[in-house]
């Protein structure tokens, strides 16, 4: 297969059915392509819903369990079993004490001993994303340590 024929797909995007006629067809025809753009729509917003769900538990966490706060596993604990999908982050934003936060949004955590600690980026009144560093790869490898010590046998 050359290079310009790599450009045009010979199955159906959407049904995976081998395509006639026009080369830059990308679907069989109109109902193939609305279900495609159906089910992409479907997944952007099964993964608002998760963004949106963690966001959630860490408001409540920091406004009805802060007294766990100081105790970093019993605060992962607490949002792992109140439904915290921690495979989904928006960004990572650098604190002041130069720790990386993982974020949803404006709400985030930073890993800390075994556990972590919930921060806000809205408490500085700036936006967490401005932080953002080029480097993030200790606050995953630091997060894939936790989740693989507290969550063992999940992803
Ligand atoms: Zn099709």
């Amino acid at each position: 297969m050359n290079e310009h024929m790599m450009n045009f797909r010979e199955t159906c995007a959407s049904c995976q059915a081998p395509l006639q006629g026009r080369r830059d067809k990308r679907f069989c025809d109109d109902a193939c392509r609305v279900k495609h753009h159906r089910n992409k729509a479907g997944v952007l917003s099964q993964i608002d819903q998760i963004l949106h769900n963690n966001r959630t538990l860490i408001k409540r966490f920091r406004r009805y369990h802060a007294q766990l706060a100081a105790d970093p596993v019993a605060c992962f604990v607490w949002l792992r079993r109140a439904g915290y999908d921690f495979n989904f982050h928006t960004h990572v934003a650098g604190q002041a004490d130069g720790s990386l936060a993982v974020m949803c949004y404006e709400e985030g955590f930073v890993v800390e001993g075994d556990g972590v600690r919930v921060v806000s980026g809205a408490r500085s009144g700036t936006a967490a994303v401005h932080h953002s560093v080029a480097e993030p790869g200790t606050a995953w490898s630091d997060l894939s340590r936790v989740k693989k010590r507290l969550m063992p046998g999940e992803g």
